[in-house]
């Protein structure tokens, strides 16, 4: 596990896959998130970095147990305020998730507080699009957590993570990068995040929508060409012909373009192409 003071007071920790913060302040310790795989490391990175410093608050970025899953360690400890967005404590307790504990402060939409003179402001958005999300923002300290976001050095993982809603999706880079920060805390992979990496995602997901954009006038000369391939016999699979040649013709471009910039694009850009077409036929 790897724990780093990225400003002075703010520590960020990996296991490599996970990734979690905590504040030390003159007051006490502030913990963002929990993940299970840190287990027990996580209470003793903080005690080796602010030996005898009191744990007083536990917030959680969203719900979800494979990043808050671990957080019943720092419940247990007296005295500890758990924060979390009301949306979240509501789904909560009504399916508990293993590990993840009840929070004993909620806040609708955003909350400001300050804990050993240090502020820090809670926002929630929605890039779970079934669930809340909490933005965390520390102003002092230019950091920003945004949890199942983007992967800083990386193409995103398949199909965009999976997004149910590419528009939602497109929006959260304007919404990240309204915010003044320098550290970007994404939940994921080894590395932490800069603005610049929101920005690199950004134009990586436009150039992915941009692309299909300009293939998509073709399109029905593509399919009408199928169509006479497969003898107007069978129109489903003329129709799943074009659109993988549209995906092909967007993965092969980004590929060209991307793959100096991000790791595993090879992996992944055919089924960014592919959610892309999808969006681009239904809407
Ligand atoms: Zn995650």
């Amino acid at each position: 596990m790897h724990v780093g003071e990225i400003e002075p007071g703010l520590f960020f920790v990996t296991d490599m896959i996970y990734q979690s913060a905590f504040l030390v302040t003159g007051d006490g310790v502030v913990v963002f998130d929990a993940p299970p795989s840190f287990g027990e490391r996580l209470l003793a990175a903080i005690e080796m970095s602010a030996p005898g410093v009191p744990i007083t608050h536990y917030i959680l970025s969203h719900k979800h147990a494979d990043h808050n899953g671990g957080g019943f360690r720092l419940a247990e400890i007296d005295g500890v305020t758990v924060i979390a967005a009301e949306a979240n404590a509501d789904s909560l307790a009504e399916t508990p998730l293993p590990g993840v504990p009840a929070p004993t402060q909620t806040f609708a939409d955003s909350l400001s507080l300050e804990v050993g003179g240090v502020p820090i402001e809670l926002r929630t958005a929605g890039f779970h699009f079934a669930d809340t999300d909490v933005l965390i923002h520390l102003p002092q300290q230019r950091f920003l957590m945004a949890v199942d976001t983007i992967t800083p050095g990386e193409a995103p993982f398949m199909n965009f993570g999976g997004t149910s809603d590419v528009r939602g999706y497109m929006a959260a880079f304007d919404t990240f990068l309204a915010y003044e920060f320098d550290h970007f805390l994404s939940g994921h992979v080894s590395i932490l995040g800069t603005r610049e990496d929101v920005e690199i995602a950004r134009d990586y997901a436009f150039d992915v929508r941009d692309t299909v954009a300009r293939l998509w006038p073709g399109f029905m000369d593509r399919f009408m060409a199928n169509m006479e391939l497969t003898e107007f016999k069978n129109g489903n699979l003329a129709y799943r012909m074009t659109m993988e040649q549209v995906r092909d013709d967007c993965a092969g471009e980004i590929r060209e373009r991307w793959e100096a910039r991000l790791s595993v694009v090879d992996l992944w850009a055919d089924s960014h192409c592919e959610t892309m077409v999808l969006h681009a036929i239904m809407h």
